[in-house]
């Protein structure tokens, strides 16, 4: 027996009628360091079953899209006329929803 079913990739099957995942899976965590394509663990390491950390969120937002709101680039952080926004609420909605962050 070579075969090893446990570590044989699913690629196919996860593209077939799957709902798709958060678009900020696509980075590292920078809060629980969840690796690319990982979901979030908590502090006990265990699976989280709700959205990536907000703070992953932001991240990618900020990587991925240019914010329609206060208009910066890619890699910018948000602004409010030249503010930095507060760590809570980095980034603007708009921009969110421009990274693809799935409609709630
Ligand atoms: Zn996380
Ligand atoms: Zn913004």
């Amino acid at each position: 027996m070579t075969d090893r079913p446990r570590s044989a990739p699913m690629p196919a099957a996860l593209r077939a009628g799957r709902p798709p995942r958060h678009p900020a899976l696509t980075i590292r965590c920078p809060h629980c360091t969840a690796a690319e394509g990982a979901r979030c663990t908590t502090r006990s390491g265990r699976v989280t079953k709700t959205d990536p950390h907000p703070a992953r969120q932001a991240a990618h937002a900020i990587a991925t899209a240019v914010c329609p709101t206060c208009q910066v680039g890619l890699g910018t952080p948000c602004h409010d006329n030249g503010i930095q926004r507060p760590d809570s609420n980095p980034v603007h909605n708009a921009r969110y929803t421009e990274a693809g962050r799935p409609a709630a």
